[in-house]
């Protein structure tokens, strides 16, 4: 049975909500998270754990990325929990002499922001990883790349809000959210009523339907992204990687219509997760066969030894895009306590923490020590009905 009442109701029981909810409870607050189907049942169940910092373009995409990384650090002995974190680097994989000159001046770039980025040539980067093609042209290394376990991560902020006190219910679906006076009042769901002052949209892929509950405008929509799971071998690799490829389709759908390029990622347990696409397909998230042949096509051009091993599992989960590629966070002007922290894209698993983080500051404190501005959703003010489709 729900209660009455909260001091705050997250919605949303992915990385982005059980994150708000753990640092919600550690600033004593009365927060309930409400979750209509299972907890990590949306993206955050059915997506990678890198945690890259070299994909992120200089400015507020990598200095959120950048405070995101730091949290993790220490973040299992806090949660007291094996999130299967780990700090080998990663490395982004060049395979046309095009690559080559854009990745050139993207690690240029990256460098004068103050990130550790390195310029591999063909010979180097086989030394680092040994397994990789003889056809490949060179790579770039950073050695602040990591790597989580999604999964743990989800339920190890879940299990920590709920010794703060945190409560949480799944099979429970937020249906309305009454106002008065432009303040929230109310969360109306599909087993009762909690009247609350402070609402926390961290729906992910369905932002946008929980901001139509008070009419609001969100412009985050779902792009799907498949996956492809390969049996565990002995250890091939030991960091992951990206295409490069890959980093120029996140910034340019025409290239990820065409084929996004790939991702690289060797588990604590010894298989490897593929992806992945980029795709405008609404609510769909059943996979391809297209897909999952363009993956395996791609990953065993850069990682040969890959050939012929199994693949024992396929999914697809959608990503909360947002027509700038930044996550929305904080206040939204003329609606007192609501609060949005969704559209991470595909960068929700590495952003949970400082989302989290920065989420519960501003309840608690009405302020943040990491500016917001240049996340907030006016930034979208006018919402183009293009953006939205
Ligand atoms: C293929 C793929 C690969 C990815 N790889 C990476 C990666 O390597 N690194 C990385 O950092 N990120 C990655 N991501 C992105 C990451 O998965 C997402 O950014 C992140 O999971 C978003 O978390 P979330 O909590 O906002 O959304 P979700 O996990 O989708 O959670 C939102 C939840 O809200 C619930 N909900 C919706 N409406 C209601 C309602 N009315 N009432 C109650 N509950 C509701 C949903 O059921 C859902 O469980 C990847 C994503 C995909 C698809």
């Amino acid at each position: 049975m729900l209660p009455d009442c909260a001091d705050v109701v997250v919605i949303g029981g992915g990385v982005i909500g059980a994150s708000c909810a753990y640092y919600l409870a550690k600033h004593k607050i009365k927060v309930v998270l409400l979750e209509k189907r299972d907890l990590a049942s949306g993206s955050s169940g059915a997506c990678g754990g890198t945690i890259f910092l070299q994909t992120k373009s200089p400015g507020p995409n990598l200095k959120l990325a950048l405070a995101g990384a730091e949290r993790f650090r220490h973040l299992h002995e806090e949660l007291a929990a094996d999130i299967e974190y780990r700090n080998h680097g990663g490395m982004i994989i060049i395979e046309t002499e095009t690559e080559y000159d854009a990745m050139v001046r993207w690690a240029e770039r990256q460098q004068g922001a103050g990130l550790d980025v390195a310029l591999l040539d063909a010979n180097q980067a086989r030394g680092l990883e040994t397994a990789l093609s003889p056809e490949i042209l060179g790579a770039t290394f950073s050695p602040a790349d990591a790597q989580v376990n999604p999964w743990h991560l989800t339920f190890a902020f879940i299990k920590s809000a709920q010794r703060h006190g945190a409560k949480v219910y799944t099979g429970v679906r937020v249906t309305g959210i009454q106002t008065k006076s432009q303040r929230i009042e109310l969360v109306e769901t599909d087993q009762g009523r909690i009247s609350t002052g402070t609402v926390v949209n961290a729906a992910g892929a369905y932002a946008a339907r929980i901001g139509a509950l008070c009419d609001l405008d969100i412009p985050i929509k779902p792009r799907r992204g498949q996956l492809v799971v390969v049996e565990a071998t002995h250890p091939l690799i030991s960091r992951c990687m990206l295409s490069a490829h890959y980093i120029a389709a996140k910034f340019n759908p025409d290239l990820a219509r065409k084929g996004g390029g790939v991702s690289i990622e060797p588990t604590a347990h010894g298989s490897f997760v593929l992806g992945s696409t980029r795709e405008f397909v609404g609510f769909d998230s059943r996979v391809t066969r297209a897909a999952i042949q363009h993956i395996a096509r791609n990953v065993t051009s850069i990682l040969p030894v890959l050939k012929g091993r199994n693949i024992i599992r396929v999914f697809a989960g959608l990503r909360p895009y947002t027509p700038d590629g930044l996550p929305i966070l904080g206040p939204v002007a003329g609606l007192d306590g609501f609060v949005i922290a969704a559209g991470h894209e595909g960068d929700g698993i590495a952003l949970a923490p400082i989302t989290g983080e920065l989420i519960a500051d501003l309840i608690a404190n009405n302020r943040t020590d990491f500016p917001l501005e240049a996340y907030k959703l006016e930034r979208f003010d006018p919402i183009r009905a293009e953006d939205l489709e």
